[in-house]
């Protein structure tokens, strides 16, 4: 059985055909990310148009790379939340009307369980098993117990850890910094703290007095912004043309974000674990979403997990952050289990807004 996967809900128009087994058979992937680094961030109108522009040549690509036909596809699986809600349409009314002209089951996907799902492409993960996804988006800890049973532990209240990382690169203009022209806000981040001093700067760790998994980067992002600010008026330099201590708090902004994560993260493990919600053989964390590939926030987690005795799995770069292999993924697990699976005449619709799962506030002294 064959499952085509299509992705377009932020800023990335993927497709992917995999078999039964998770065998990638054929992918494209066309990426908006600079566009929109150039523009300060995502425009929707903007992203809904590229996807446009993209969608028909990067299915065909994945298909043409497959070397198979539409006919011999078992069903379509597409991103229909959650999401912008002009590229969730864009992705939905291809897909629908793909279905419909080669007759085949349609499978709407939730972004964020495929994500979580992702590292079963790759090793045998058992349910149930802890997720934390970090991305520009999203900021959520969840237990995964099924392919479509999930529970909401906690999620940020405000902006995502990505989101506040690029909004402090905008701020420092790193872009353009001759190292970080072409990369994400978190990756210019991640390396201007190569060389900085953490301890040179003291930013606050959000949520102090909140003994819950929730998350919180604005007020962070509010403070690392305001610093920038106090030192360009000392040195008398144009805002965005900061030099001296830029890599020391890119350092200790990078350190806040970890430290955040990490404190949330053990405390989700401490609460599943008085709960009884993980199993006592292999009990995992699976950590995804582009700001999983940043180096210094994995050590940090591997100290709480390694502490706590659970195992830290985290898929390749090029499979946490948004693409059609992970989609066509989710599809494969729902085929084999026959689980949302419609017809071509079925009729659907995008949801731009769609929590994972089944919320609980899970808190711990
Ligand atoms: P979502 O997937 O939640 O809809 P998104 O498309 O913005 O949102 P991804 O594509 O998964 O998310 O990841 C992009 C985000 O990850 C950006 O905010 C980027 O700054 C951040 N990021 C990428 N690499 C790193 C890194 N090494 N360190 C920190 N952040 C990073
Ligand atoms: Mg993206
Ligand atoms: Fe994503």
């Amino acid at each position: 059985r064959l499952v085509l996967g299509i992705e377009t809900s932020c800023d990335e128009t993927g497709a992917a055909v995999m078999d039964e087994t998770g065998v990638i058979l054929g992918e494209s992937l066309h990426s908006q990310k600079e566009v929109h680094l150039k523009t300060g961030g995502i425009i929707p109108t903007i992203a809904q148009q590229l996807h446009r522009e993209n969608i028909g040549r990067v299915v065909q690509e994945a298909m043409e790379r497959s070397s198979i036909s539409p006919s011999q596809l078992s069903a379509v699986a597409t991103t229909v939340k959650p999401g912008l809600a002009l590229c969730l349409g864009i992705g939905l009314d291809f897909s629908l009307s793909f279905v419909k002209k080669h007759q085949k089951p349609f499978i709407p996907i939730h972004h964020m369980e495929a994500h979580a799902l992702t590292v079963r492409m790759l090793q045998p993960v058992v349910f149930p098993f802890l997720v934390l996804l970090v991305s520009g988006g999203h900021s959520l800890l969840a237990l995964a117990r099924g392919i479509d049973d999930f529970l909401l532990l906690g999620q940020t209240l405000d902006e995502a850890p990505g989101d506040a990382m690029d909004k402090v690169a905008r701020r420092l203009s790193l872009i353009k910094h001759p190292k970080c022209s072409t990369i994400s806000g978190g990756q210019a981040i991640e390396l201007l703290a190569q060389d900085g001093d953490r301890l040179k700067f003291h930013f606050r760790p959000p949520m102090g007095a909140h003994y819950d998994c929730n998350f919180s980067f604005a007020g962070l992002r509010n403070q690392v912004k305001m610093t920038i600010q106090k030192k360009e008026a000392e040195e008398g330099v144009e805002p965005g043309t900061l030099l001296s201590c830029v890599n020391d708090i890119a350092a200790a902004m990078q350190h806040t974000v970890a430290f955040h994560i990490a404190k949330r993260t053990h405390r989700a493990i401490l609460f599943c674990k008085a709960q009884g919600l993980l199993p006592s053989f292999n009990p995992t964390l699976v950590v995804s979403g582009g700001v999983a590939s940043n180096q210094y926030i994995r050590k940090t987690l591997k100290i709480v997990t390694d502490a706590t005795g659970l195992d830290l799995l985290c898929p390749p770069s090029k499979l946490c952050t948004d693409n059609g292999v992970m989609i066509a993924w989710n599809g494969v697990e729902r085929l084999r289990e026959g689980k949302g699976i419609l017809s071509y005449t079925d009729v659907v619709h995008y949801e731009p807004k769609a929590p994972l799962g089944v919320d609980i506030t899970a808190e711990v002294e």
